[in-house]
């Protein structure tokens, strides 16, 4: 296993879920970390507590605003001077069933889900890619859904914000191969964390759980170790792949 000592990690939405454990995950092979976090500070500073060695912080930044995403990079490369690899992980799962939303209601989803899920992360990827290119390379990873291929009848914003950021992260993975920065993309299937909680706890939640024949849902650790791998500089040749992490709960060929 490659290690990952001296590289400088950057992972929006990092207080909790996935992103918790994708900076346990790195921190355990000897990377250091800067999370984002929108509001929890506290989760913020229990995942910070969480992780091993030293020099890791948090940072609260809204993604979903343009502005805040060019301030949190810089202030990432004012503390690492460099970012080896950025994960783009924040994300939101707002239901607005179609037949039961008022406009403004689903205009206000798409907006929100979009706003983060898909132009938050261009955003992000805008600002890191500059500072990869000069420093001669680096990681992105970009956290999608299997509703991207799936459809997510109760959440179409979201099926579409993750179809859009697997097409956006294969585009970039074109246009910045010359510069040796690499982007990949990790598709999830159901994961047992607080975006999930109600659902899985609930009438569907076996129904949910036998769509996988390991009859259960991902943990965090599991999408965490699909994210570290594509990292590895011996990954550079999966830029622009989508990794799948279903438990062979949706199979696509
Ligand atoms: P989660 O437990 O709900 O945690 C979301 C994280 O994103 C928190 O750290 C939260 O910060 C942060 N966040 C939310 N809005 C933000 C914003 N506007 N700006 C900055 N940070 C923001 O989520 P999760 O389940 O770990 O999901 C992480 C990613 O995996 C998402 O992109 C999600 O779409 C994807 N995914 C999840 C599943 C699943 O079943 N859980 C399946 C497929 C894909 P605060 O704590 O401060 O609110």
């Amino acid at each position: 296993m490659e290690d990952f000592n001296g590289k400088k990690v950057l992972i929006t939405g990092g207080s909790r879920g996935i992103g918790r454990a994708t900076a346990q995950a790195f921190a355990a092979r000897g990377a250091q970390i800067a999370i984002n976090f929108r509001s929890d500070s506290i989760a913020a500073g229990e995942t910070i507590e969480s992780l091993e060695g030293e020099g890791h912080f948090a940072i609260k930044a809204d993604i979903s605003r343009a502005n805040a995403v060019e301030k949190l990079t810089e202030a990432v490369i004012g503390e690492f001077g460099q970012i080896d690899v950025l994960v783009n992980n924040a994300g939101i799962y707002l239901p607005h069933p179609i037949l039961d939303s008022d406009y403004q209601a689903w205009q206000q989803a798409w907006k929100d889900t979009l706003d983060l899920n898909l132009t938050g992360v261009a955003n992000m990827c805008y600002w890191s890619a500059q500072h990869m290119k000069e420093q001669g390379g680096g990681h992105i990873i970009n956290v999608s859904s299997r509703g991207a291929f799936r459809g997510e009848p109760d959440h179409p914003a979201y099926g579409a914000s993750k179809a859009g950021l697997n097409a956006m992260s294969q585009s970039l993975a074109k246009a910045l191969g010359p510069h040796k920065i690499y982007v990949s993309v990790v598709a999830p299937g159901f994961v047992a964390t607080d975006m999930t909680q109600t659902i899985l706890e609930g009438p569907d939640g076996e129904f949910i759980r036998n769509q996988s024949p390991l009859q259960r849902v991902a943990t965090p650790e599991e999408v965490a170790h699909g994210i570290v791998f594509l990292a590895e500089q011996h990954s550079a040749f999966m830029t622009g792949a989508i990794l799948d992490i279903n438990g062979a709960s949706y199979l696509r060929t």
